[in-house]
This record gives C-alpha cells, structure tokens and sequence, in this order.
C-alpha cells in the first residue's frame, strides 16, 4: 500500500505544458481534488515543499530533457520526501526504483490519487471542467475563463511516425456518452454555455465502445440544446470518415470550432508520416463546411522541417494551411526512438533557419498563423 500524503504536507505544483488541453484538464481534476479533500498546495516554485507533484509531457525532446533535469533538481532538494510525476512522461522515465520518494502515475492512472491522498470525495467525482491560466493557456480559439473543457478520450487509433503521445498513451479509451453530459450538465450549472470535448484525437472517439464522435455530439445536442461545441483535434482520415454523419451537427450551427491537424499539405511528407488521408478529399471537406457552417471556425496544425522535406513539400503546405480559417506551424524536431528519428536526410542549421524565415514572411503577407516550437 502506497505510503498516503497527509494534510500536514506542503505539495508545490509544477506544470510543465500549459499549453496542452488534455493535460490541463487531467491536472485540473487532481488540483479541484486536493482542494475538496483540504489539502493546501501552491504554483509557487520557490515554495519550499515536502510534497512536489510534476504534471509531466513528453510531446518533445526538449520538453523531456526539461522533464529529467526538474526531476533530478527536485530529488536534490533536502526537505522532499515525496515527487509524484504525474503524466506523459511516466512511460518514457527512467526506473528511479532506488529511490522510495518517487511515484509515478501515468495519463490513464489518476485514480490512484485516491490511494495516496486520504481523502472524502473520491478524484472520479470531481468536477474539472473551469480551467484557470496557470493550469492551461491555450494557443487556439478558446478561453479558459470562458470555455468548459471535458476531456472525452485519451489515446487514438493513428500511430503517427514521429509522435510520442501515442506511445505514452496508447490505444484509444473513451469516456462514455453518460459521464460526458453529466460532466456538461455540471458546467452548465456553474453558467457555462461554451463546451470544448478533449482527446489526443476526438476523431477516434468511441471506436472502443462501437460508437463515434458523430453520435456522440449528437447525444450532447439533443440532451443539452443550448450548448455551443468546440471540437479539439480531429485527425483528418476520422473527419474524412465521420463527415457524412457528422455534417447535420454541423449544418445545426452547434459546433462553433475544430481543429483538423493536418500536419502537411505534401502527399510524401504525409506518408513518412504515416498519415493516411487524402488531401483532396479533406479541402473538399473544409470547403463545404465552410458553406454549410460559416461560422464554425477551422483551425490547423502543421510540422515544417520534416526530414526529407524539399522547398516544394514545404510550399505545399504553406498552402494547404490557407485552406482553414487560422493554423499554426510547428518547427520539427526528432523524438528519440520514433521511426521519423531514423528518417534522413534532416532539415537543420542553416537550411532550417532559412525556411523558418519563408515561413514568417508568409505568416506576415497573409496575416494568418503563427510559428511555434516545441
Ligand atoms: S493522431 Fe497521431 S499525432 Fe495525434 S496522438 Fe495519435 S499518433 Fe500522435
């Protein structure tokens, strides 16, 4: 049995990625349980603590290597007796099994909160919707103060050559259909009319559960009508699948927003990506939900700097971006282990830098985008 937490232990919260929604709401959830069950905690990373919980991410090199050096920094630290990494990155640490201070719980395991801190309202039963701007600061159309985010899946059903959320989460596990209304219902009481439904792809919602995000959103409509929905991450060969039964939610003008991650608009890159979708199919798309819903707003993501990339392939999906309503470019780099590790020849130094300033002054012309790294 897990040695508990006592109320008597000062915990220092640390969080890593504020951008990344899943994470966000998943922290969120432990902090609104620590402060139900009377557990004091600060942000403050000065504070000195005896209890330090990491909410960790492993969506990049940097963001690891940032991850191993907080860990070691904090196990330096004389008065810690306890460093809980909670997360992404759990799958990725190292074995610090000869240190006892050290409990790692991974992305689907935040019930055995429950095991470590005694507590009267159970992690399972707490609200996690409202997220405040130390715990997540969105880099898209959504607002923490305003928005209501539920978290409907971790996982997906891609297996993406460079990406390390897959590998830290897996197949896809969907919430059921009931827990995610109650969830909307609690938000609705606290005044909330704006919903964004979270998962590292909610195109594969349901597939564990032989249901889909079109019914799912379908449930929501019809349960709670006054609702608005904002969709995050919906991989394109899902929303090339979902389209035709997805398109009435969408003509109902309760969707508001979605992000369609393309990634690249270049059929090659696309392949070394291990992204199957055709693109031709997906600009189809876009445009006539333009058409049918001309407000809902469609955000992209892209990686530029691929391996292998040419100034054609990049060309391509500068773009490709312009077909949706705002994107952003992230710079590539390598993820240990990931098969696009082993893919050459790379694009850095010079030739890197070169393109990112193409990239810029395309951002600048159009007056769209944003460049990010991560
Ligand atoms: S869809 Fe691809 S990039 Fe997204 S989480 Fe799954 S494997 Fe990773």
């Amino acid at each position: 049995m897990m040695q508990q937490v006592s109320r008597q232990n000062k915990i220092r919260i640390v969080n890593l990625n504020p951008g990344c929604e899943p994470s966000g709401i998943l922290l969120n959830k432990i902090v609104m349980f620590l402060r139900v069950n009377g557990y004091e905690y600060t942000f403050d990373t000065e504070a000195s603590c005896d209890v330090v919980l990491i909410n960790s991410c492993c969506v990049s090199n940097a963001m690891m290597s940032k991850m191993k050096i907080m860990i070691s920094e904090t196990l330096e630290e004389g008065q810690v007796k306890k460093v809980i990494i909670f997360g992404c990155f759990v799958p990725f640490a190292e074995d610090r099994g000869n240190d006892a201070r050290v409990i790692m719980i991974g992305p689907k395991e935040a019930e055995e909160f429950d095991q470590l801190f005694a507590h009267r309202i159970p992690i399972g039963h707490v609200p996690a919707g409202r997220l405040n701007s130390r715990l997540f600061r969105p880099h898209q159309l959504m607002d923490a103060d305003e928005d209501y985010f539920v978290l409907i899946c971790q996982g997906c059903t891609q297996n993406c050559s460079y990406c390390n959320i897959k590998r830290a989460k897996g197949r896809i596990t969907s919430r059921s259909a009931e827990q995610i209304i109650k969830d909307i219902q609690q938000g609705l009481k606290e005044g909330k009319k704006n919903f964004v439904l979270v998962g590292d792809d909610c195109g594969s919602y349901g597939v564990d559960l032989k249901t889909d995000l079109a019914c799912l959103v379908r449930e929501i409509i019809d349960a709670c009508p006054d609702i608005r929905l904002k969709i995050n991450y919906v991989y394109p060969g899902r929303l090339i699948h979902l389209f035709p039964s997805l398109a009435g939610s969408i003509v109902s003008g309760k969707i508001i927003y979605m992000c369609v991650p393309l990634q690249s608009g270049s059929k090659r890159i696309l392949k070394l990506m291990n992204r199957d979708y055709d693109l031709g199919r997906l600009r189809d798309i876009v445009t006539e939900i333009k058409k049918i819903a001309p407000s809902l707003w469609i955000y992209t993501h892209m990686i530029v700097n691929f391996p292998t990339e040419t100034m054609e392939d990049l060309e391509d999906t500068l773009q490709a971006a312009e077909w949706f309503d705002d994107f952003v470019l992230f710079n590539y780099s390598d993820n240990p282990m990931t098969a696009a590790s082993r893919f050459y020849p790379k694009v850095e130094g010079q030739e890197q830098a070169q393109r990112l300033r193409v990239c810029m002054n395309r951002i600048k012309n159009i007056h769209c985008g944003r460049l990010d790294q991560i």
